[in-house]
């Protein structure tokens, strides 16, 4: 869609499967599974939406999906049964691999971060962007790199490790006119908004503090999330933003709706796709 000057594009990248109790947290299955139906091992199945921004100057993508790097035993835990579409979605968009320029990761999460990873045929690690310049938050990259026993198996630390040159954000703002990044923490600590903005139009990227529509409610917190308070107390400034300033949201993994507009009716908060 176009966004001011600027094109933006929600990519599919992959579907993976995610527990339904972690996706929902809190919220009780019986609640939850009529919203999104597990299956009979009580997953969901969610879809990878990086997101491309077109500049006429830059190409960014913002996030890059679980990529073809994992192991057999990897993507079995994550459910993946097909190779990345990245390649042939930025196809699709008239974007070659050297023509993207910068990467920003709203967080280092697996399912975020290794999309730009895959194997020669010698058997090294090839990076599918020669031209970009990587992005994270530096609390991401500390904690990353340091994983704890909770977070070991979503942070794969082997896998990330080839990416030498991930530049850790300092502060809150640009990274070039019309893309800034903002410090939500909650899913993670050094979890990313990215906020989209050319003449006078906002979209937003707001990673996992709203993986799906459904989690727009307030209480619906994944049980993956570090700081569940934090989200839940960003999520409502957010939502507020956005109904103010009538931004377009870029839903991560939701697979009905990549490009929403929220709505209220009633107290409730729900999206509608624009796309
Ligand atoms: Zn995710």
């Amino acid at each position: 869609m176009k966004l001011g000057n600027f094109e933006v594009i929600s990519l599919y990248e992959n579907k993976f499967r995610i527990d339904g109790g972690a996706l929902f947290g809190v919220i009780p299955k019986k609640i939850w599974a009529k919203l999104m139906p597990p299956d009979e091992n009580n997953f969901i199945t969610l879809e990878i939406h990086p997101l491309l921004i077109k500049t006429g100057e830059h190409n960014i993508i913002v996030d890059l999906g679980l990529g073809d790097a994992l192991s057999d035993k990897m993507k079995k835990i994550y459910g993946v049964e097909s190779p990345s579409h990245l390649t042939k979605s930025l196809e699709d968009a008239g974007i070659s691999l050297e023509e993207v320029d910068i990467v920003i990761f709203s967080h280092l999460h697996a399912d975020h971060s290794l999309g730009g990873l895959k194997l020669g045929d010698d058997g090294n690690m090839v990076k599918l962007f020669p031209n970009a310049k990587y992005y994270a938050h530096r609390y991401e990259l500390d904690d990353a790199l340091n994983p704890n026993e909770r977070n070991a198996a979503t942070y794969l630390i082997d896998l990330l490790r080839h990416y030498d040159e991930i530049q850790g954000i300092q502060n809150d703002g640009k990274i070039i006119d019309g893309i800034a990044v903002y410090l939500t923490g909650g899913h993670t600590r050094g979890h990313l908004l990215i906020l989209v903005q050319s003449e006078g139009e906002t979209l937003i990227y707001p990673g996992d503090i709203f993986p799906t529509r459904h989690h727009l409610k307030p209480a619906y917190i994944g049980a993956v999330d570090s700081y569940p308070i934090d989200s839940l107390y960003k999520k409502k400034g957010i939502i507020n933003e956005c109904l103010k300033g009538d931004y377009y949201i870029a839903f991560d993994h939701d697979p009905d709706i990549r490009i929403g507009k929220l709505k209220e009716k009633d107290g409730n908060i729900f999206a509608e796709s624009v796309e």
